[in-house]
């Protein structure tokens, strides 16, 4: 993802919740006791991803990796798809890509979508030694462990049943976006979260609705808190309150402060562009210049940052929230 100026979202407010579904009036519903969320095995699809390689489109490790997620969704009892797609990168080269979409309870009317990127970025650019930054990022927290997270999730929801429906999504290419050290003169706009722009063109059903939609981005790295992200709070200021009041309700409310974050252009601007409500639950760290973790878009995104407790809180909250529905 990459950092977006407040101008931008300002200009967007013209076009923001017009599609929102009117919230219809519920009674008080009953607490549901959610299934445990393993990190161990979250941590386990992290390390499994990481072991195909680098999840570039276009290379072996990356199609392999989509077998795999789409066999681990099928597995865990999901209907499962993959989309695939060519799109139009940064310097105006083709790339074929790969969503890949698992659906639970797909007869039910009341959805709910969760997504993280599965690609991980070909340039390590924000890397402290120049020489890195044409070397691949690893992406252990930016990409493998928010889909591992997600597969914990499937795998849960597939041993007891939710009531709501669940499309889990793993979009590709959101981590192509334009390198610092570009200097070509074909510059394409919109150059990031490149499956989830082609998705909104081509929902996997068509007229696809959910009521909201959670994106894990960066959740599991040490020392990583998740405070209020910006685009979110703009587009979807309920779906914030119920995850972060459901964080708080779990005792993970230092976690998931509700501190304002940062803005991000994530693969979750475009789900709301395209009128489905919906948060990014991402890390914010205020003492990099960027707000991302110290590892971010650097050689040194791998493995040893990743934090099982993230991963548990993470896994735990969106669990609850699904099953309260
Ligand atoms: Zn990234």
């Amino acid at each position: 993802m990459n950092k977006i100026y407040i101008l931008f979202v300002i200009l967007c407010l013209g076009v923001c919740c017009c599609k929102q579904k009117t919230a219809e009036a519920k009674e008080q519903k009953p607490i549901v006791s959610a299934p445990q969320f393993v990190a161990d095995s979250a941590y386990a699809y992290t390390q499994n991803q990481l072991d195909f390689g680098y999840r570039i489109p276009g290379t072996k490790a990356h199609k392999e990796c989509a077998l795999f997620l789409a066999e681990k969704l099928h597995d865990f009892g999901a209907d499962t798809t993959l989309q695939h797609g060519k799109v139009m990168a940064y310097d105006g080269s083709y790339l074929n890509i790969t969503n890949i979409i698992g659906s639970f309870a797909p007869e039910k009317q009341r959805r709910i979508m969760l997504f993280a990127h599965w690609d991980s970025r070909p340039y390590a650019d924000n890397d402290p030694d120049k020489g890195n930054h044409k070397k691949p990022v690893t992406g252990a927290d930016d990409g493998a462990a928010s889909v591992a997270v997600l597969l914990e999730i499937a795998r849960q929801i597939g041993l007891q049943n939710a009531n709501i429906g669940v499309d889990i999504i793993f979009f590709d290419a959101e981590d192509y976006g334009t390198p610092y050290f570009y200097t070509g003169e074909e510059k394409v706009e919109h150059d990031w979260a490149l499956g989830s722009q082609f998705w909104t063109m081509n929902p996997h059903i068509k007229g696809y609705r959910a009521e909201y939609g959670i994106l894990l981005d960066m959740v599991s790295g040490k020392g990583s808190s998740f405070p209020v992200e910006q685009v979110s709070k703009h587009f979807a200021p309920h779906i914030v309150k119920k995850v972060w009041d459901k964080a708080e309700s779990l005792g993970y409310g230092n976690i998931f402060p509700k501190s304002n974050g940062g803005s991000v252009i994530d693969d979750h601007y475009y789900i709301n562009m395209y009128g489905i409500p919906c948060v990014d639950i991402i890390a914010y760290h205020p003492n990099t210049a960027t707000g991302f973790p110290p590892y971010w878009h650097t050689v040194n995104d791998d493995m040893s940052n990743i934090d099982r407790n993230n991963m548990k809180a993470v896994g735990q909250t969106v669990l609850e929230v699904i099953y309260n529905e």
